[in-house]
């Protein structure tokens, strides 16, 4: 009847698997978790280092890649390997970066077509899908390090403007790091939560989440009502964010210092130290009113009010789509209860000062803004992993969804600003007599032509009955589920020939590619998993080994002296066992242990018991 208590292995000690909350964020991208204990969202570090990990990718002459803080390093001697705001690539063409392509100082690929862009680094491609899973995989690999434990799911956050080839990007980038998302979510919700606001069934507010990060800008609109999030409107500027502040200083200084513009051209690696030095600059400012350094054979200096003056317009460009978003929302300034403060960017003090001028309110910005959105993240996973099932989140679609139709026509299936998860059909017929086939093309956007807006996906419904035309029924479904991931089905409902589609959202990936990710993935699984295995035996083995040692640390002396020997050398074995990275050792000694531990920990149970029913009246 009893249970052996020092048999945590696969006893009732076994830790219900963690869900972590990821911010994969433009500049800097961070992992959270609800701790155990304290039940609160805490973000992940080692020990007094920042939970901060950057979004820069170096990609060295031997092949390997590196992730964080020492890719940083080489933005300045290797900025054609060295990738950074590989987030501004996520699901866009070369034509739509095209206008912003000398921001980047690696090369991105102009292939003058829609595909998704591609970076070059040496000899090989990387796509922002692959360049988004090195970053989320060093993030799962961070994890895994500090929590002594797989990581194997997330919630991973995105703005709210990203549409659904983003999002879909996004998931992929998830996928090809080895984490199953569980959920797509958008930043401002995530943040909200972080504040606890909602949490309060009674509660009723409209939130204002103003998020200017290292390089976007984002201000969306959110009402909470009985503990339902609803997104009432989004705006910003994805081309906005502490990345221009201090490229503002740079241009400053160039100025100033009388530097050819053709040096900041020629000399990237020059170029890279001029933005860090003024990023630098921009921080030190947040608290001290000047700044006075030296790069070579320049001395850059800046006062707090000079900065400000730099930064005023791109501050006023933020409230203007703080205006737009509150209108969309179909309110006023002063309707909005809490304003909430997100990104690096908001630790500016003017930038604080307007948006509360604005708002005519105090802002909140008690937890750190870099962190807030980790942390919501977090405390989604926890609602996924059931401790707190009683939420919903609702957002909203950013812009419309629909098919192309006769003459080149978008006809919107589901509006912009719908609720997610959303649902909607309609039916169409054939134009030709004996039409066998029917073209659905998806698109998103809000103008009229199908041609100026952006296509997702394509597919084709074939084996349509000969009918005349007119006369076949084709029921075209969307269905956007709670991610804002788009399916699309086409179903002719007189002979019931059906087709659906997991959108294939245009950012890039053909089949071939597709293939050859999964190729890949097939090809590392043996390795991912024999690295998982192990991970999982060496957890396994020093949980056992910590309980066994509490487990003697109470009842030492109810053991024999050999018992207490054997104990002490299976638990030896295990140790080493531990560090010489063999699995099948560690099973081995976890069992060895187990069997040593079994027949004293059932004598000591019995024990405890038929004391306590001694005590007892029946
Ligand atoms: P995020 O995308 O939220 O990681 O944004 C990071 C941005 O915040 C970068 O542009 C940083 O330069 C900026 N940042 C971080 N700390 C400060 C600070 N103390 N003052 C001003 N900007 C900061």
């Amino acid at each position: 009847m009893a249970k052996i208590p020092i048999n945590i292995a696969t006893g009732s000690l076994q830790q219900e698997e963690i869900i972590v909350g990821i911010d994969l964020g433009t500049t800097n991208s961070l992992v959270a978790i609800i701790h155990p204990e304290t039940k609160q969202p805490v973000a992940l570090k080692e020990h007094d280092s920042s939970s901060l990990v950057p979004s820069v990718i170096y990609f060295d002459e031997t092949g390997s890649i590196v992730v964080g803080d020492l890719a940083k390093q080489h933005l300045i001697d290797s900025p054609e390997r060295t990738i950074f705001s590989a987030k501004r690539l996520m699901g866009k063409s070369y034509n739509d970066i095209r206008n912003n392509a000398s921001f980047f100082s690696y090369k991105i690929i102009d292939d003058n077509t829609e595909s998704l862009v591609k970076v070059q680094v040496g000899d090989k491609f990387y796509s922002p899908v692959d360049l988004s899973s090195f970053i989320l995989k060093e993030l799962k690999q961070r994890a895994e390090h500090i929590l002594k434990t797989p990581v194997n799911k997330a919630v991973i956050t995105v703005p709210a403007y990203f549409n659904d080839a983003q999002r879909q990007a996004t998931r992929d980038a998830g996928k090809l790091a080895g984490l199953d998302v569980l959920r797509i979510i958008n930043e401002p919700t995530a943040a909200s939560l972080a504040y606890g606001v909602g949490l309060d069934k009674n509660e009723h507010k409209i939130i204002a989440v103003y998020d200017l990060g290292g390089g976007t800008f984002d201000i969306s609109i959110l009402r909470i009502t009985g503990g339902i999030f609803e997104v009432l409107s989004t705006n910003g500027d994805t081309y906005l964010g502490g990345d221009d502040l201090d490229n503002a200083i740079v241009q400053y200084w160039i100025q100033q210092c009388n530097i050819d513009t053709a040096k900041l051209e020629n000399d990237t690696s020059f170029a890279q130290a001029i933005r860090l030095k003024a990023e630098q600059a921009k921080k030190h400012l947040s608290a001290n009113d000047s700044f006075d350094d030296q790069l070579g054979e320049y001395t850059f200096s800046l006062s707090k009010e000079k900065f400000e003056s730099l930064i005023r317009p791109l501050v006023d460009k933020t409230l203007q789509c703080c205006r737009n978003a509150v209108k969309d929302a179909g309110l006023k300034a002063t309707d909005i209860d809490t304003i909430v403060m997100v990104g690096g960017s908001t630790r500016v003090p003017l930038v604080k000062e307007s948006v509360s001028k604005y708002f005519g309110k105090e802002v909140n910005d008690q937890v750190n803004p870099d962190e807030v959105v980790a942390l919501g993240a977090a405390i989604q996973a926890d609602i996924l992993a059931g401790g707190n099932k009683e939420f919903l989140l609702l957002d909203i679609t950013p812009l419309s969804l629909g098919i192309e139709t006769a003459g080149g026509l978008m006809d919107v299936l589901i509006p912009r600003n719908a609720k997610i998860p959303s649902k909607a059909a309609r039916q169409y017929t054939t134009q030709v007599d004996g039409q066998s086939g029917m073209r659905v093309s998806v698109f998103q956007g809000e103008r009229d032509l199908v041609k100026d807006n952006r296509k997702l996906a394509e597919f084709n419904l074939t084996n349509i009955p000969g009918m005349p035309a007119g006369l076949p029924k084709v029921e075209v479904s969307f269905l956007i589920n709670a991610d804002g991931i788009l399916t699309v089905s086409a179903k002719e409902l007189r002979s019931g020939v059906e087709q659906s589609i997991e959108v294939k959202p245009q950012y890039g990936l053909t089949d071939a590619e597709v293939e050859q990710m999964l190729m890949e993935s097939i090809t590392h699984a043996k390795d991912d998993i024999a690295v998982r295995a192990l991970t999982e035996a060496k957890t396994e083995g020093e949980q056992l080994l910590k309980t066994t040692e509490r487990f003697l640390q109470k009842n030492a002396a109810e053991l024999s002296k050999q018992e207490l020997i054997d104990t002490a050398n299976a638990m030896q074995a295990l140790q080493l066992s531990i560090t010489m990275e063999d699995k099948d050792l560690v099973h081995k000694k976890i069992e060895e242990l187990n069997e040593i531990s079994r027949p004293y920990a059932e004598r000591i149970m019995d024990t405890a018991i038929s004391q306590a029913m001694k005590g007892k009246q029946v």
